[in-house]
Order: C-alpha cells, then structure tokens, then sequence
C-alpha cells in the first residue's frame, strides 16, 4: 500500500504544525524561470505555490515544496541600480538615516542583500564607512569595482559570526530580503550578532495587510517565503532578542513597512506609530485565524473576474499585449490559465528577458517597441504596482485609441 504522509509541515518560525491554508495557487513554474526559444518543445517543472498561515504567530508562508536547483542564479540576475526610481528612494534612506542617527566617520553601515551597491554608494559619498553581504556573486562583482566592501554570502549566524569578529552595525538594513528568505529565524538571528549595542535595524518588506486589504495574492511566488505583518515580524525579532520601535508606511511593492528594531534591553521607547500599527493590524482581523481562512476564497473570485474580462475583450474582437513580465505575472496567468490564447505577447525593458518566453505559458517576450509595431488593443500591465509609470511612458497607445488595464485590485481597464 503506498503512504501518502499528510502530516501538516512545521512553521518556519515557531514550528507550530501548519494546519490552515491562506491561499492554494495551484501548480505554478517558478517565477523568472523563463524559457529560452530552444527550450520551448522541452519538459518545464511545476511546483505546488500555496501559502499557509500559522495559526500561532500569523507567520503566512509558501509550504514546502521540492527545490531541485538554487532560487538565486547569476543569470537573471536583477541589478537594482537600473530603477531609476528604487536608486532615489534609496537616495532619500540614507539622507534621513544619517540625520536621525547622526551616522558619521566613526559609524559602521551593514547592508543585507546589498545587490549591486546602490544604496550602499550614498552612504559612502557621505563619508561613512560600509560593508555590503550579497549571495550572489556577479552583482556583488559590480559593487566591489565601484569600491563597495563586499562579502559574497548568505546572510545567517554562521556569516554574521565571522562579520562580529571584526566590525559590528550602527545601522544594520535589509531592503526587500526578509521575505525572500527560507529560514527567517536564523536570518534575524545573524542581525542580533551583527548589531552594536545602541545599534539600530530597519528592514522593508510588503505589508501583509495590504496583499488581505487590495487582494495582491499574485505577490506570492517561490522564491517569496514569507508575508509578514508589523506584529509577526516584531515576533520573530523578539525570539531573537530584539524588538520593534518604530514603524514607516511606503509605497513601494503595492504598500511596503519599514520597520525599525533595536536591543530588547535598549532603552529607546517605542513610538506612537508602532503602537497605532499594532492596534491597526489587530482591527482588521490579523491575530485572527479566521480573517486568513476567509481569503481563500476571495482569490477564486478574483479568478473568476479577471478570466472573464479577459475573455469578453477577446470576444469583442480586441488584441492584448503585456507589458513586464515580473514575477507577479507569472502567478497571475498561470494561477488563471492565462495564456496565448489571450496575450499576444509581453514586453520588457530588461533586454536578457527578451526574446524568450514566459514561464508556463510560453507567451513570447519582446522588447518594448513592439508595442508601437504591432498597436495592441489593450495593454495588460502586469507590474500593477508601476502602472502610472507604464501609463505614462506608453501614453502614445491612446493614438490608437489603445487601452490599459490592470489589477487595482480588481482587473479594470484604465483612464
Ligand atoms: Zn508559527
């Protein structure tokens, strides 16, 4: 007789089993995993992409599934420098982290998942010294030509003791990387070993309440572990002898925290804004299981509405193109089956994703002036959270009366 072991897996944090699922997405390639043209007649490999919550910590998370190759390639590697909009949110970062902190020659900067030095260099010209951890091997490459300290590491205890030897964090920051990460506890962890008493951390991540509140279940992906709300991150920090004390709304990633942590004995108190972002999260349901248990089927429903609409354009006679092809693309046409059928192609700036084709659906990635070539009905903006910046630098498809769409949260054709 074959066993089939349905025992719930154990969570990421608190190892609670993991008995309740947030959000079943089906089997899904990974995302960024996109198929060269030679490829294109081959087998591709598809992964369970469900998100689970804990029913002790409210920790959301992907459940286990099989990783046959490393996540994080050279390959697709993302220079973060090419935005020009993420280099001048950085920009702004550093200018008030060296006011509030009063940083200075004698400060030490460690950032977590550096990429390729762009914030890292602000702080730099301001004189102040910095080391950048990266895992991955070729952008790490392009921030220690441009001078940046780098160690190609992943970031954990173990890489955090060998750092603690020799310098220790005034500022520890890491932008966009605890969510990425398998084991979260060892991560923050390593954040406790690195930090200087008086020292003080501020991490980015996507807020949790914005992905239940604007319905952004297509943020969730495989390389995406983790989906954390203030008080689930101010848990996992505890754990590891830290704690938050203060908090930032941001509007990057469809609605990011900055949070801020410091040493559990710290004296800092904590602010009115973390203590209102405490009592927000509690209002809307977030320290209860139900609130997750009830989204399950909102994503149905969005399916439902967005292959509809899709399927009434193309009735109505019209063409769709994509523009981007992120990640949140790929959960999106594949958890609706949106394929060729509906998209003649997609687009994107990043010239190594063009002219392969995208994951799964193997709609064909172009270059963004195919648009102008072939006039598009309908441009499906698939990175919704630039959608006014997409607007605007293809303002030119109303000349043909050519319109945009996106998910805001619901799908809906734009102004
Ligand atoms: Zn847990």
């Amino acid at each position: 007789m074959v066993h089939v072991d349905l025992t719930a897996p154990p969570c990421r944090f608190c190892a609670a089993p993991l008995e309740h699922v947030f959000a079943d997405l089906g089997m899904s390639p990974v995302a960024n995993d996109n198929v060269p043209l030679e490829r294109a007649s081959a087998m591709e490999p598809f992964f369970p992409l469900c998100a689970l919550v804990c029913s002790r910590c409210f920790l959301v998370q992907l459940a286990p599934y099989e990783t046959p190759k490393p996540v994080f390639r050279d390959d697709y590697a993302y220079f973060s420098s090419y935005s020009t909009s993420w280099l001048e949110h950085s920009r702004r970062y550093t200018e008030q982290m060296i006011e509030r902190l009063g940083l200075d020659a004698s400060s030490q900067v460690i950032e977590l998942a550096s990429n390729d030095g762009y914030l890292l260099q602000y702080f730099q010209q301001a004189g102040i010294p910095v080391l950048g951890i990266e895992p991955t091997a070729n952008t790490a490459q392009v921030a220690i030509d441009k001078g940046i300290p780098t160690l190609v590491e992943f970031w954990g205890v173990q890489t955090a003791r060998t750092v603690a030897a020799g310098t220790q964090a005034d500022l520890l920051l890491g932008n966009n990387v605890l969510a990425h990460v398998p084991d979260i506890d060892d991560f923050v962890g390593g954040m406790k070993l690195a930090l200087k008493p008086g020292g003080v951390i501020t991490l980015e991540f996507p807020h949790l309440l914005k992905l239940l509140e604007l319905n952004q279940w297509d943020t969730i992906y495989h390389e995406h572990y983790s989906y954390l709300s203030f008080a689930t991150a101010g848990r996992v920090l505890e754990a590891n002898g830290l704690r938050l004390f203060d908090v930032q709304e941001l509007p990057t990633h469809g609605g990011s925290l900055r949070i801020f942590a410091c040493h559990s004995e710290d004296e800092r108190e904590p602010s009115a804004a973390a203590g209102e972002m405490l009592e927000r999260e509690l209002a809307a349901g977030l320290e209860d299981v139900r609130t997750y248990l009830d989204y399950g089927e909102r994503v149905v429903a969005d399916k439902r509405q967005v292959v509809s609409m899709l399927f009434e354009l193309k009735a109505a006679g019209h063409s769709i193109a994509g523009y981007g092809a992120p990640a949140k693309g790929n959960t999106l046409l594949n958890y609706c089956g949106v394929g060729r059928d509906v998209l003649d192609f997609t687009c994107d700036a990043n010239p190594h994703k063009q002219g392969s084709l995208l994951p799964g659906t193997h709609v064909p990635i172009l270059a963004p002036d195919a648009i102008a070539q072939r006039r598009p009905d309908v441009v499906l903006i698939l990175p919704w959270n630039i959608k006014d910046e997409v607007m605007q630098q293809l303002s030119y498809v109303r000349e043909w009366g050519g319109r945009f769409a996106a998910r805001s949260p619901e799908l809906r054709l734009l102004r």
